[in-house]
């Protein structure tokens, strides 16, 4: 079971513990460049272990929402290059490698993706930060990395972390470019199913096999959309063609600042309304509330 639950009452800080249940918070909701609800990243935490799942450009400011920082957060697992999901942690390595007294965090990463994040993102302000060192800094210089390993469920290959009682079961998701056609053609993307409980999509197309198949053993789905057709994201319209069954589990995330005028996107349409209570989702997935599980 789990249930919604208020945080932050009377301005109070979101604790990073729990009585040892899981709990799972997003800190945005937001699509890439929405300025309502910041963007869509995520705080899982159960017992006294935390892992924040994306920190984008907006991350930082998130986290001062619910009375946190890069300086309290100790784990990060990135899923993907959008800035909207990695655009915060340039912040996260410098100020907890130059402020007095802070110590490394962690990062949860396959090797598959962390030479991508280093090369291609991080490296640029964060390699040369320190003269005369002999050699350009490295992600390990910033991050205690910690490394999925191979499992497999129903045949299929995930991997796998467990950190502490949080288990991560991490999946390659088809996302961008929008011409690919298999997980193998994409960029590295990945979505996570968290304590074989809570299935979070990840930025993803429109992949039906992934959302039935989790629905079987999720007590509840989280799916990325967007409000038009077409793109990187799985759309509003297309998710609204899964079987009932699997969008009565599911909440839905990442959308656009205009998610809640559905005359502004859902008009015309004649198998959906634009409001997903109606339309036999969950709901909308709120921002800064607990998703507890019991
Ligand atoms: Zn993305």
């Amino acid at each position: 079971m789990y249930e919604v639950n208020e945080i932050c009452k009377n301005g109070s800080p979101l604790p990073l513990t729990t009585d040892g249940h899981l709990r799972i918070v997003f800190i945005g909701t937001g699509s890439a460049f929405a300025k309502r609800r910041r963007q869509s990243n995520m705080l899982v935490i159960q017992g006294d272990h935390h892992v924040l799942i994306d920190c984008g450009t907006q991350g930082p400011l998130a986290l001062n929402d619910v009375g946190l920082s890069v300086l309290k957060v100790r784990c990060y697992h990135p899923t993907h290059s959008h800035a909207d999901h990695i655009g915060g942690l340039e912040e996260v390595a410098l100020m907890n490698r130059y402020t007095p007294n802070a110590e490394k965090p962690d990062m949860i990463i396959l090797r598959d993706y962390q030479d991508l994040l280093w090369s291609k993102s991080l490296a640029g302000g964060c390699e040369s930060c320190e003269a005369n060192q002999g050699r350009p800094l490295q992600l390990n210089d910033f991050f205690n990395i910690l490394r999925p390993q191979n499992i497999e469920i129903d045949g299929r290959k995930f991997w796998s972390y467990k950190h502490g009682p949080i288990e991560l079961v991490i999946m390659r998701t088809r996302h961008f470019p929008d011409t690919a056609i298999s997980v193998d053609e994409s960029q590295w993307c990945s979505g996570v199913f968290i304590n074989r409980r809570a299935w979070i999509s990840g930025d993803t197309m429109f992949d039906e096999d992934y959302p039935i198949r989790f629905s079987k053993m999720a007590e509840v789905m989280f799916h990325d959309t967007q409000l038009f057709f077409g793109g990187v994201h799985a759309s509003y319209q297309e998710l609204n063609t899964l079987p009932d069954d699997v969008k009565s589990k599911m909440y839905l995330y990442h959308y656009g600042d205009n998610w809640d005028k559905p005359e502004t996107w859902a008009k015309g349409a004649t198998d959906f309304t634009g409001e997903p209570a109606k339309d036999g989702f969950l709901g909308w997935t709120e921002q800064n509330v607990a998703y507890d599980f019991k």
